[in-house]
């Protein structure tokens, strides 16, 4: 098994001391779509991050992320979505390249519980396009799987994964692109805001803006509280693992799909990928899988621990019952850090008396890569226009 080792590259000493429109802090997920967007709409921009994303001490690690739209967690959620579908293709055009693989999506569960439940109604009120397979259905399209006869199975078409490392980088580019500064290896230490102007306090020097966007997923809670905020934040270590079937070519994409599936026996969700061919330290090849529920609290200043054998024994017991032939070979396993609101809803908001000149973006709790492109958008238009899109009120901080 792979084990995931932490390498801090070598510190450059920076020299630059000056203002910008634009700070924002953390270049990871969320971070580094914003800084292309607020870049892109004139802005002088100044991007920090403590490493050198992408990178394996954050939320973003393993490689890839389930996208789908049919949202089980909220229909709220949908019209987010919506423009992150656009953004995605947005991306794809100005890059020239796919980051968004649109392998489809397979639910699995009982009728009236969380996943179908919740699949269908935001199916039903933005006319998401399902497909329900009957038993004989997906014997046909997908023998791969063995599923309970009482369970439902609903296939979103327009679902599939998204690769995290590519995008991050090219956020990166078409940032710099824009004139933007990033600056990785630079831990923030503090910030305030006084007399309408931010100041950032980091271990290479100080900078000021006139605005700042906090991204900073895992760390978020420390930031906030030397500066005298606090939001309720619990970061989790969580797993996934990448397996060898016995026959990986009925695995990769377009013979085989992503999918959720609802365990009446386990809290939470389980869910996978198509086989993936090519490797790297960051990303394994292999047929990726993953437990979706709130793991044990861990301090993301500290190496995470690896995943635990119970973990591995618990995927084991689900690939045997739904995807036979598949968990002999256990290729690698690595774990990544959810930062979970108290009820799994993002936070995106201006901070109370900072004239909605610092905003927020954090507790993405395990579902917020999807939305990168349209959260780097939107969090843009808050700190330029001071206006917060409609899309956003339901995952504003007065809910708490
Ligand atoms: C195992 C796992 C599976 C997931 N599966 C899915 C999925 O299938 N679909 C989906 O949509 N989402 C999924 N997610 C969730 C998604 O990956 C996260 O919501 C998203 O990556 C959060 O982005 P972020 O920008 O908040 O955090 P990050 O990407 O971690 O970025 C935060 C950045 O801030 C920097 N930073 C923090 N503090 C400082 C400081 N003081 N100074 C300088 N820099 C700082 C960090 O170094 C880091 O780079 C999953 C997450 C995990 C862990």
């Amino acid at each position: 098994m792979d084990s995931f080792i932490l390498e801090r590259k070598e510190r450059a000493i920076i020299t630059l001391n000056k203002h910008y429109d634009i700070i924002i802090l953390g270049l990871g997920s969320m971070g580094s779509a914003t800084s292309y967007y607020t870049a892109r709409k004139g802005k002088s921009v100044l991007a920090l991050d403590q490493f050198h994303p992408p990178h394996r001490l954050g939320s973003h690690s393993g490689g890839s992320r389930i996208i789908r739209k049919a949202y089980f967690e909220h229909p709220d959620y949908v019209p987010l979505l919506n423009l992150a579908y656009t953004n995605w293709q947005e991306l794809e055009n100005i890059y020239n390249q796919k980051f968004f693989h649109k392998t489809g999506l397979i639910y699995f569960g009982k009728e009236n519980e969380l996943l179908i439940n919740g699949v269908q109604r935001s199916a039903n009120k933005y006319q998401i396009h399902l497909t329900e397979f009957s038993e004989e259905d997906l014997k046909q399209s997908y023998p791969q799987f063995n599923i309970p006869s009482e369970f439902t199975r609903l296939l979103e078409p327009d679902a599939g994964f998204i690769e995290t490392d590519t995008t991050i980088e090219a956020y990166h580019t078409l940032a710099k692109n824009e004139g933007a500064n990033l600056f990785t290896d630079t831990k923030v230490n503090d910030w305030d805001y006084q007399n309408n102007k931010i100041t950032v306090y980091t271990e290479k020097g100080n900078f000021t803006a006139e605005k700042l966007i906090l991204c900073a997923g895992a760390w978020t809670s420390a930031l906030l509280r030397e500066s005298g905020h606090v939001i309720k934040l619990n970061s989790t270590r969580q797993s996934f693992f990448w397996f060898e079937p016995d026959d990986t070519s009925n695995f990769i994409p377009h013979k085989f799909p992503c999918w959720n599936i609802q365990d009446p026996n386990y809290e939470g969700l389980f869910y996978g990928f198509p086989y993936k061919t090519e490797g790297n330290p960051n990303a394994p090849y292999g047929l990726k899988l993953a437990h979706h529920v709130a793991g044990k609290s861990a301090n993301p200043d500290n190496l995470l621990e690896e995943p635990k054998q119970f973990e591995k024994e618990t995927i084991t017991k689900i690939l045997d019952k739904y995807i036979p032939n598949t968990s002999k070979n256990l290729i690698a396993a690595g774990s990544c850090i959810y930062t979970n609101s108290s009820d799994e809803d993002f936070i995106i908001d201006y901070l109370d008396n900072t004239d909605k000149n610092v905003i927020l973006a954090c507790g993405f709790s395990g579902h917020g890569f999807k939305f990168v492109p349209a959260i780097g958008d939107l969090l843009s238009e808050m700190a330029i226009s001071k206006v917060k899109a409609k899309e956003l009120e339901f995952l504003s901080l007065s809910r708490f």
